[in-house]
């Protein structure tokens, strides 16, 4: 479909599309299967400026919004869903400086994330507040002119490879989540230590560790916005990230589509390849319409953000919904293409269902979405 790029974003797409191709695809399985982080890449992703696309060029950037985040993405997990995130995920970590940062902490972070040089984190979720977010019970204190943090997050995207932490911590427990503020941690802080590495399904490329604090000294210069103002700033930052997420729901489909279609013209049986049977035909159709109706949607959303729009939970929501639930279906659907050899680690289509599922649960998990749209339903009835 022509979604009316410009020159600039078709030309981003394709820097971003080669580099994939390119660079990615060659070592996509190894990362996968040994759980590596690909740092070779991350350099690639620097040398190509790919860190900066979404950052206005008052900070250093090149003035792309989150339209140039969502393409990006895409292509990158086209190729690999794991290998993308780093990237993503340092823009997840980065939204709450950009959204809520003073110009002293703008200034102090945004060049080394501008060009990728610190990769970023946000931690909000702990052991046991996933869903409901207001429940954490990390601490800030604050004493003098700095904040004392304790308490656990865990499964941070990025966590232990990042340097740059926002996190969302309790200053005033009695007022739940009208009571959390939002720090930038920085790796090295005395009292900050990684704990548990995951060892996960999908995205096997993408570390995901615990983040400590132990009496962890934060300065007051680092908390963003006012105290009281965390769960906003989480809220104003997962509203601009989930896109991305949708983003690379849709490039893990594509990708899955890509592989599908190929095999199915390759794979013969009863003398003939498998595309000439219309089961297989229809599928592939079902999978290529389904792909572009979740692209077009988290294109639209996308611009509606980069347009100003303030009020996007809803459709951020439901782009992040729509698109992981395509990608669960759409790569299931391509591992029924290529049969048993679909189930085996030889071939390469088995990741890409492996890699679907986070998007259905980081972020919001599809029925906390699902909540939020219904929530908005119903208001407008
Ligand atoms: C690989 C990975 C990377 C992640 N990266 C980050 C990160 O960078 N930063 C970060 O802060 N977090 C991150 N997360 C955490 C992620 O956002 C949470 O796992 C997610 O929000 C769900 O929380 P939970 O795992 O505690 O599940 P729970 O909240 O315990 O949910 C369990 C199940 O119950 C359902 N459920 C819960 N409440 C309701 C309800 N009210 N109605 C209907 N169903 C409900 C959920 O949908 C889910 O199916 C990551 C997670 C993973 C696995």
């Amino acid at each position: 479909m022509d979604y009316l790029l410009t020159e600039s974003q078709i030309q981003l797409r394709d820097l971003a599309r080669r580099l994939a191709r390119e660079k990615i695809k060659p070592v996509a399985a190894q990362h996968d299967r040994e759980g590596t982080f690909p740092w070779e890449i991350v350099q690639e992703y620097r040398q190509a400026g790919l860190f900066s696309v979404y950052i206005p060029e008052e900070f250093g950037g090149t003035g792309g919004g989150v339209m140039e985040l969502v393409l990006v993405t895409e292509e990158l997990s086209r190729i690999c869903g794991g290998i993308s995130l780093a990237l993503a995920a340092t823009a997840l970590g980065t939204f709450p400086i950009l959204l809520s940062g003073n110009n002293e902490q703008r200034a102090r972070y945004l060049p080394d994330l501008v060009t990728g040089n610190k990769l970023a984190g946000f931690g909000l979720t702990e052991p046991n507040a996933g869903s409901d977010a207001g429940n954490i019970r990390t601490r800030a204190v604050r004493k003098g002119d700095k904040y004392i943090l304790n308490g656990t997050k865990h499964f941070i995207t990025n966590g232990s490879v990042a340097k740059i932490y926002t996190i969302i911590a309790s200053t005033d427990p009695d007022r739940g989540s009208r009571g959390a503020s939002a720090f930038i941690v920085e790796e090295g802080f005395p009292g900050f230590r990684y704990g548990k590495i995951e060892d996960k399904l999908g995205i096997r490329a993408s570390k995901t560790s615990e983040l400590i604090f132990e009496d962890c000294e934060v300065p007051v210069e680092n908390r963003l916005g006012r105290e009281g103002e965390g769960f906003m700033v989480a809220m104003r930052t997962l509203d601009r990230s989930r896109p991305g997420v949708a983003s690379q729901a849709v490039g893990i489909a594509q990708g899955a589509l890509d592989l599908a279609a190929e095999y199915a013209q390759k794979r013969e049986q009863f003398g003939k390849p498998i595309s000439s049977f219309q089961g297989i035909q229809f599928m592939l159709a079902d999978m290529a319409s389904q792909v572009e109706a979740a692209r077009a949607l988290v294109y639209a959303v996308a611009r509606m953000i980069d347009a100003g729009n303030e009020k996007v939970a809803t459709e951020s929501s439901m782009c992040k919904l729509i698109a992981a639930d395509t990608a669960m279906r759409v790569t299931t659907d391509a591992v029924q293409i290529f049969g048993g050899y679909g189930y085996m680690k030889d071939y390469p289509i088995e990741k890409f269902m492996r890699d679907a599922k986070i998007t259905q649960i980081y972020e919001g998990t599809n029925q906390i979405l699902r909540s939020v749209v219904g929530r908005h339903v119903l208001k407008g009835m």
